[in-house]
């Protein structure tokens, strides 16, 4: 889901999925399954459904939250049928209006078998490639995703059917998606060779629905069934569930980003909570980085269940010293630096009487520019705090992300700029510690760590070590840092 790059260097959250075929009303159970998903892309959403009455797909796609379009009875009223597919997409800066709107999914293409719609989680690494290709060939693109290069290879493809056109496309295609697409009588569930994105399949009834994360199915009271397997395709039809491999299962590369912030806490990855991965990530913390303290502290909401594992590991009472407004999105969908440092203020404010003479330990999930910790360090010292020790509950951000979370530069990640012990001077905070990246894996459930690990995250923007080269022509990046505190 990447565009070329853009001056004003926006952030990009992943994408949600969710599509639902065979109940009445799907489109109602998309909306609340997207609602379920907003926290992955609040940029823009979308509905396709296919109203067999009137043999006709419609579609809505939109600007801004599921929830400012997708409860209003004119809208969802105009989506009527059975089969229904939707998109969150994540924050573009400085794109609002028209221009973004041809990218909102899902895509929408008419073939001679009949109408496709599209809604895709990841990133193609070989999508400027494609491009440039399909448009040698005369492929006229309609908007600027990646996305789109899937849809011209399907039309392009000599396969007869809409399935056979997709394997088509999809064995030509590199890098991370995540993908449904949906017929008038089909939903089909597809994820690349290393699983890297995530997707779920669940029953509803006599229904299936397709998902980015298990929250998406308890909100509308589906049932889990299983993942769907790196390389492998589920089609969905009234004759029930077919499973097909049409693309090699290469090893395991799951987003490790996803257990450390991407998910609901309440979602499950590969039978694992989120919420017990954050949990003893804190824990680990505690372990290899303790602190004298006085009060564990998250940095709410993203820190919140680490700061627990922290807390009981170590036996310092937890404590809410910061609070966040229920009203203010995620900081990082604003699209400057000011503006990003105006949204730290305007979601965390420092419960005074807390901290007033503590020494504390503040834990978040992740640093990436350093904006937040530099905020609440000096707004806790502000507030009275003794001294301050910082933990953070993942490895060292250095690498950016070419597999669907639109990273800044590496000149812009602090961690690829200075060492831990650096950083803490620079954000004026007593110590600050990341968790090491076997802590991590150990939270994952590997007791002996990365090396041992039976299951293999991508773990790229920590390490640098990407599971898949990139076909677009940029560099792979030199050895990474020294991370050791
Ligand atoms: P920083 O303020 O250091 O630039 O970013 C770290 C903060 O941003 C953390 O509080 C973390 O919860 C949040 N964060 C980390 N990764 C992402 C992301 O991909 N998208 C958004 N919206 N927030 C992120
Ligand atoms: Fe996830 Fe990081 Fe790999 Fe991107 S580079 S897929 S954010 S682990
Ligand atoms: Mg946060």
């Amino acid at each position: 889901m990447r565009r070329s790059r853009q001056l004003d260097r926006p952030w990009r959250e992943e994408c949600g999925i969710f599509g639902i075929i065979g109940c009445a009303d799907a489109a109602r159970y998309a909306a609340l399954g997207l609602h379920a998903l907003q926290h992955r892309g609040q940029e823009a959403c979308g509905i396709v459904a296919y109203d067999s009455v009137a043999q006709a797909f419609n579609n809505v796609r939109r600007l801004g939250y599921v929830r400012d379009h997708f409860t209003r009875e004119d809208v969802i009223r105009h989506l009527p049928g059975r089969i229904a597919l939707g998109h969150v997409r994540y924050a573009t800066a400085g794109r609002k209006g028209d221009t973004a709107i041809r990218d909102v999914q899902p895509l929408f293409a008419e073939f001679s078998q009949g109408g496709v719609a599209i809604a895709h989680n990841g990133n193609l690494t070989n999508a400027q490639l494609l491009r440039r290709n399909l448009v040698k060939q005369g492929s006229i693109f309609q908007s600027g995703s990646d996305t789109e290069c899937i849809v011209h290879l399907m039309a392009r493809s000599r396969e007869r059917d809409v399935v056979g056109r997709m394997k088509d496309a999809l064995r030509q295609v590199e890098g991370a998606f995540s993908i449904v697409a949906m017929t008038r009588s089909k939903m089909i569930g597809v994820r690349d060779r290393h699983g890297i994105r995530p997707l779920v399949l669940g029953s509803l009834g006599t229904g299936h629905v397709f998902a980015s994360e298990t929250c998406a199915l308890d909100i509308v009271g589906a049932d889990f069934i299983c993942e769907v397997g790196r390389g492998e395709m589920v089609v969905v039809n009234v004759d029930g569930v077919r499973k097909e491999q049409p693309l090699p299962r290469n090893s395991n590369r799951f987003c490790i980003f996803e257990h450390v912030y991407f998910s609901r806490p309440d979602s499950q990855h590969a039978g694992t909570s989120v919420y017990e991965v954050r949990r003893r990530i804190g824990a680990e913390l505690a372990k290899e980085s303790p602190a004298d303290a006085d009060l564990v502290c998250p940095v709410p909401d993203s820190g919140t269940p680490a700061a627990i594992g922290y807390s009981q590991q170590s036996n310092i009472p937890f404590a809410f010293g910061i609070v966040r407004s229920p009203f203010v999105g995620r900081t990082f969908i604003e699209p400057t630096e000011q503006i990003r440092n105006m949204g730290v203020r305007l979601k965390l404010n420092v419960n005074r009487s807390l901290v007033a003479g503590k020494r504390l330990v503040l834990v978040d999930d992740s640093v990436v520019r350093g904006t937040t910790v530099r905020k609440i360090a000096s707004m806790v010292q502000e507030a009275g705090a003794k001294s301050v020790h910082f933990r953070v509950a993942s490895p060292p951000t250095q690498w950016p992300c070419f597999y669907g979370v639109d990273t800044p530069e590496r000149g812009d990640l602090l961690a690829a700029q200075m060492d831990p012990r650096s950083m803490a001077e620079f954000v004026g905070v007593d110590s600050l510690c990341f968790v090491t990246i076997d802590g991590l894996y150990r939270a994952c459930g590997s007791p002996q760590g990365r090396g041992e690990a039976e299951r293999k995250y991508c773990d790229a923007c920590f390490t640098g070590d990407y599971p898949i080269v990139r076909a677009d022509g940029e560099q792979q990046p030199s050895l990474p840092m020294d991370t050791s505190h």
